[in-house]
């Protein structure tokens, strides 16, 4: 396949977050068979779900990963109380769905330093902060970064503004180990694991193994991980990818976000189908996002 230039990739990948993540809103927590029948039956962009999505509308892992690319296009990688006044002004304003772990971070945070403390002491307090919440928002980092050290430290600093359980962070880093590393990314992102088991099982997971994940740890950093990689290596093919991540159940707009960040930025935009491309919401908003990104280099 041809190389792809960086502003290809970050189009791609932005872009291929966003439609995931509207596809699989609908879906959202459904149990495996009704996931799995959906998708038989010919999964489309129609919206609905428990939130009542509308057609192309997308949920707060493309919000996050805006706010998270719009503050990299304006300061570069990585401002943190800015990125943290994002995610913060996002989350005073009522959305839809917000994690429990980011809403309980963010709230009255206008700084980093606050961010990360009342992460910490949800940590504390809940023993729960490995969260999918912080791999969901990260593409932007790795597709915007010009090293690897660079992309790998910008994403455990993004993650601890809202998760305090440092697997979440390294989750972020093999995202972005993987994004720096498309021809090659199961070692990319294996090596950012910091020899974590949950992760790296995750990452060494069949397809049936991943199910289980997806149906039984619902939600975890490491699910989102292993499932994204399985699509982009076993399958290598945005649409069926994508659906397949969707099949599974469970936090299916993010499962298939972090897999379509990576399958777009593999194969570019043009491997996402028209069809669902035309019915996203604000596309314009997350084209100028990914060209902001590339403008930073
Ligand atoms: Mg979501």
């Amino acid at each position: 396949m041809p190389t792809l230039t960086q502003p290809e990739r970050a189009r791609g990948g932005l872009l291929g977050l966003a439609v995931a993540d509207a596809l699989g809103a609908p879906l959202e927590f459904a149990a495996p068979a009704r996931a799995a029948t959906a998708v038989e039956a010919g999964l489309e962009m129609t919206g609905g779900g428990s939130f009542g999505w509308l057609p192309g509308e997308w949920t707060d892992d493309t919000t996050m990963a805006l706010c998270l690319a719009e503050s990299i296009g304006a300061h570069g990688l990585l401002d943190l109380d800015d990125v943290t006044r994002r995610y913060a002004d996002w989350a005073s304003s009522g959305p839809k769905d917000i994690g429990n772990a980011t809403s309980a971070a963010l709230r009255g945070a206008s700084s980093a330093a606050e961010a990360r403390e009342q992460a910490r002491t949800y940590v504390e307090r809940t023993g729960s902060g490995a969260g999918n919440g912080t791999i969901m928002r990260a593409a932007p980092i790795g597709l915007a970064a010009s090293s690897l050290a660079e992309a790998v430290d910008a994403a455990r600093a993004d993650a601890v503004l809202t998760h305090g359980d440092a697997r979440a962070g390294h989750a972020s880093a093999a995202l972005c180990g993987a994004l720096l590393s498309l021809d090659e990314p199961l070692p990319a992102a294996r090596a950012e694991c910091a020899g974590e088991p949950k992760l790296l099982e995750a990452l060494d997971a069949d397809a049936a193994e991943l199910a289980a994940l997806a149906a039984n740890q619902t939600g975890a950093c490491w699910t989102a991980l292993g499932v994204a990689l399985h699509a982009l290596t076993e399958i290598d093919d945005y649409e069926r990818g994508v659906l397949w991540a969707i099949s599974l159940g469970g936090d299916t707009d993010t499962n298939a976000a972090v897999a379509g960040a990576l399958l777009g930025a593999r194969h570019g935009v043009e491997a996402i189908p028209k069809r669902w491309l035309d019915v996203l919401r604000r596309r314009d908003r997350i084209e100028a996002a990914a060209a902001s990104l590339v403008a930073i280099r």
